[in-house]
């Protein structure tokens, strides 16, 4: 039996960027083929998907495969119980610390079958990193589970993340004609359009709705008057009633008449959730008795494969959880052997078919 360690410093060398995820289901459905009687099975979206038996409560335990970029080539290093990458890539424990308990746990399970365990539902998702479109694609009505964990929040291992936004993008392409400046009266400039239109888009932003033109781009030369811009950004809010009311807003601003022609895209990708106390406080109950510790719950401005699980909350809760890793994202990206066991114990202990887990 390979332990938890192991696992994650063997599945993080496997290169998984966002769409190149091939190599990584491939080794997982090689994986949970030898260890555990059930067939893991593939959709085109390269999403796997692995259907346990067993008693009581079906569990769903989600988890992503790709990553974001340097994320090729990368070679842990473990040095005093923490892992890091060689610093110039990232580690991928953002979702892979979650794939290498999860793994480590279904392997020990199927070693114990004198112990009695739930159904699980795993899945495990492309694309999360790019709009989540792995798990957009998945044919969700596959999932018999209505309670679920993912591991892909900031905090300690455990602590729950209790809303997430509502998530939407847009791209505005601003159409003049550039020229020389000895011939400016030849050119439409771009820019007073482009300002214009920042300026009422940064009117929109508030303490509720968050609002970010994350790049923009045109020119070509300091002596050449700017024909043509182009600016992408995305609208993040807790509140769906205020979420839409920006987008339609944003729409008009970008429907009305400037001095260039304008062609854009306002598109929501993501709905939001946001769990009341009555729903969080049972949940919050048996992770403190599993973990022997006080869990934290906040919320969060990120987005991930729970946004997309818990549109019909009525049939399925998704409760997106701490992984324990540090400063994800980027090359000094690390998490620790007792991270990694501490999730694996706590997949199986949700995983153990016990009046008290059920929830
Ligand atoms: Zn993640």
């Amino acid at each position: 039996m390979t332990n938890v360690t192991d696992l994650f410093m063997q599945i993080v060398q496997i290169d998984s960027v966002s769409g190149e995820e091939k190599d990584m289901s491939n080794h997982l459905v090689d994986f949970f083929t030898q260890v555990c009687e059930c067939k893991p099975v593939k959709d085109t979206y390269n999403n796997v998907f692995i259907q346990s038996n067993g008693e009581g409560e079906p569990l769903l335990l989600c988890a992503h495969m790709d990553t974001v970029e340097p994320g090729r080539g990368i070679v842990p290093i473990l040095k005093d119980g923490t892992i890091t990458s060689s610093g110039d890539t990232i580690l991928a424990a953002d979702n892979k610390a979650a794939i290498a308990a999860i793994m480590s746990a279904v392997q020990y399970m199927h070693q114990h079958p004198e112990q009695s365990w739930r159904p699980l539902d795993i899945l495990f998702t492309t694309w999360e990193e790019d709009s989540c479109r792995g798990v957009i694609g998945f044919d969700r009505s596959k999932i018999r589970a209505n309670i679920g964990y993912i591991f892909d929040g900031t905090g300690e291992i455990g602590d729950i993340i209790s809303a997430s936004p509502c998530y939407g993008i847009f791209t505005v392409l601003i159409r003049g004609r550039s020229a020389h400046t000895e011939n400016a009266h030849e050119a439409v400039p771009a820019l007073p359009t482009l300002m214009e239109i920042i300026h009422k888009i940064e009117e929109l932003k508030s303490e509720k709705v968050l609002i970010n033109i994350g790049e923009i781009r045109g020119g070509t030369a300091k002596n050449t008057i700017i024909g043509k811009f182009k600016i992408m950004g995305e609208i993040r809010s807790m509140y769906s009633d205020l979420f839409e009311q920006t987008l339609q807003k944003m729409r008009g601003i970008l429907s009305k008449k400037y001095d260039c022609q304008l062609e854009w895209e306002v598109v929501q990708e993501n709905s939001g959730y946001i769990f009341s106390d009555t729903e969080i406080e049972p949940i919050k109950k048996v992770l403190e008795k599993l973990l022997n510790r006080k869990v934290s719950i906040h919320q969060s401005f990120g987005v991930s494969d729970a946004n997309v699980l818990n549109q019909d909350p009525q049939k399925l809760k998704v409760f997106n959880l701490g992984d324990g890793s540090r400063e994800v994202h980027t090359t000094r990206e690390s998490t620790t052997v007792e991270n990694l066991e501490t999730m694996k114990d706590l997949i199986l202990k949700l995983a153990k078919n016990q009046e008290e887990n059920n929830v």
